[in-house]
């Protein structure tokens, strides 16, 4: 069984939490893009645990973990998050965790330069986290980047480096004025926090082909959502790789397998960190206490999420381009506040409406049409389907209709037990 779990919308919908839950059913849980520019946060009986790079079956013994080729890995972040989790009681061994010799490493240079640009761009800024995924991204694409793989070998890889650390010197140095990186620094940094994982880097794609030919059931995770991803996304607020489930096997290893399921995590809201268009956004009151409700504030950067109602137009493309074949709707307790929850049904453009998704500057001119629904009060104690009142049934009921879906999962509380299955 191989399935991937995937954002609908643009990031932060509670992936980490369904991610802990589902992958107990699951013998190997694979990360397939992105580095640690974004955050899961996981809540079980252990602690509250950051995972940036780390797939989230990290948390379990029995699951064996895999870092892909399609991921970029900042070896130094990787050290901190390893020892945090170590730290909390996790164990982390090559047992466990298995790194692609073919996934990319985010150097102190992408880091750099990723800094180096927001600050250039000021106040028209992208809202990058600074944490080098774009530069890193462009480089792969430029072929010039070190891969894990290059670990096993760092003795010969000294003149590579160099080559590299002369080409990015002509934008560091040349380009922004900054002074030079070396060489000499960048094998010292390789030494002292890539040699740790030699044990832990392999070839994924023997051992993903294995696990899946012998029955074992794979989960691919995703970071981020739909609206994030770098071709169907709300470009270029976009992350810097594909992160939908049709990459989920090229960026895991094993290009050649099918899904067999997309399971589809949905906030019962909106909610959005960084620049771009957001057309369902709150202000004033109204996003203060949605955010206060749903503790809206970047994992991985502490930013206050910016936040609005559950958006339809958005949400129905996301399915359609995640290829969704179920949903988990998460966060519904969080609504239990509102005594009408309010939804946004279609945008309206140069006056006309709409439900489907625009893109580039028809997306930035587009209003929310906004209706009501009957508010459903507290959830949080439900874990039944009948403890669910008639109104969040209905409010279930509406979004499936709504986005071409079904929900199999609605969460209502960040602990491992609080949700109810559907079906
Ligand atoms: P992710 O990157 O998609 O995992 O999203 P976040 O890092 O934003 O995590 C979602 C946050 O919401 C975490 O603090 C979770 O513990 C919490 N959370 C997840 N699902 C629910 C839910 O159904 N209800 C509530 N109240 N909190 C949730």
């Amino acid at each position: 069984m191989l399935t991937a779990i995937v954002g609908i919308n643009w990031g932060d919908e509670g992936k980490g939490r369904m991610v802990d839950l589902l992958s107990r059913e699951y013998d190997v849980v694979v990360r397939y893009q992105g580095g640690n520019n974004a955050g899961h946060t996981v809540v079980n009986e252990r602690g509250k645990f950051i995972l940036n790079l780390l797939p989230s079956g990290i948390l379990r013994d029995e699951t064996v973990n895999v870092m892909g080729p399609g991921m970029v890995i900042d070896l130094e972040h990787l050290c901190g998050e390893v020892q945090r989790l170590r730290e909390g009681g996790i164990t982390v061994t090559p047992e466990h965790l298995k790194i692609s010799d073919r996934a990319t490493i985010c150097m102190p240079y992408h880091k750099l330069l990723d800094c180096l640009e927001e600050d250039r761009l000021a106040g028209k800024k992208f809202g990058s986290t600074r944490r080098g995924i774009a530069p890193v991204y462009a480089d792969k694409y430029m072929k010039k980047t070190l891969r894990m793989g290059d670990l096993l070998d760092l003795d010969n890889l000294e003149e590579r480096v160099a080559g590299i650390v002369e080409w990015k010197n002509l934008t560091v140095e040349k380009g922004y004025g900054h002074t030079p990186i070396e060489t000499k620094e960048m094998m010292a940094w390789l030494r002292e926090f890539g040699l740790v994982w030699k044990d832990y880097i392999c070839d994924t794609t023997a051992f993903l082909t294995e696990a899946a030919d012998a029955g074992k059931s794979v989960l691919f995770e995703a970071q981020l959502g739909a609206l994030r991803d770098i071709d169907y996304g709300i470009y270029p607020y976009t992350s810097s790789s594909s992160n939908i489930a049709a990459y989920a096997p090229i960026g895991s290893g094993i290009p050649a397998k099918r899904l067999d399921s997309v399971v589809g995590i949905m906030k019962a809201y909106s909610s959005c960190v960084g620049e771009g268009p957001f057309t369902c956004e709150y202000f004033g009151k109204e996003a203060e206490d949605l955010r206060e409700a749903g503790g809206e504030y970047g994992a991985a950067t502490g930013r206050p999420r910016r936040v609005g109602p559950f958006d339809v137009v958005a949400s129905k493309y996301g399915v359609a381009v995640q290829g969704a074949t179920e949903i988990a709707l998460t966060k519904i307790d969080v609504l239990g506040y509102l005594d009408k929850v309010p939804v946004v049904t279609a945008y309206e453009i140069d006056g006309e409406r709409t439900t489907q998704f625009p893109t580039g500057e028809r997306l930035n001119r587009a209003k929310p049409v906004i209706e009501y629904l009957e508010g459903f009060g507290d959830l949080s104690k439900c874990r039944k389907k009948e403890d669910l009142p008639k109104a969040a049934l209905d409010y279930v009921a509406y979004l499936e209709k709504a986005v071409g879906c079904s929900i199999r999962y609605v969460s209502v509380g960040p602990e491992r037990d609080a949700y109810v299955k559907m079906y």
